[in-house]
């Protein structure tokens, strides 16, 4: 018997949730659709929230810290599996 490679899990906190909008019900694969996978970890959602996040923050904009939303945003970047 053979194990599979453990998997990474992503941490999406509560800050994190409204960035990333959940795609269609009828445009996900069967999988998805019933909950066997994950439907929010994809890395194209969470490229997209990190580009888009600094417009609407006053403090990515006019700090050089990034807030702990943008923060939290690129550490499940580099979370996610490539
Ligand atoms: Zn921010």
């Amino acid at each position: 018997m053979t194990t599979s490679p453990a998997r990474t899990v992503a941490r999406i906190t509560a800050d994190l949730r409204p960035l990333l909008p959940l795609p269609p019900l009828n445009s996900l694969p069967a999988a998805k659709a019933r909950g066997a996978e994950c439907t929010w970890c994809t890395l194209r959602a969470a490229a997209q929230a990190y580009i888009a996040h600094p417009g609407p923050c006053p403090q990515c904009v006019y700090d050089l810290k990034p807030c702990p939303v943008m923060q939290a945003l690129l550490t499940l970047l580099l979370e996610l599996p490539r």
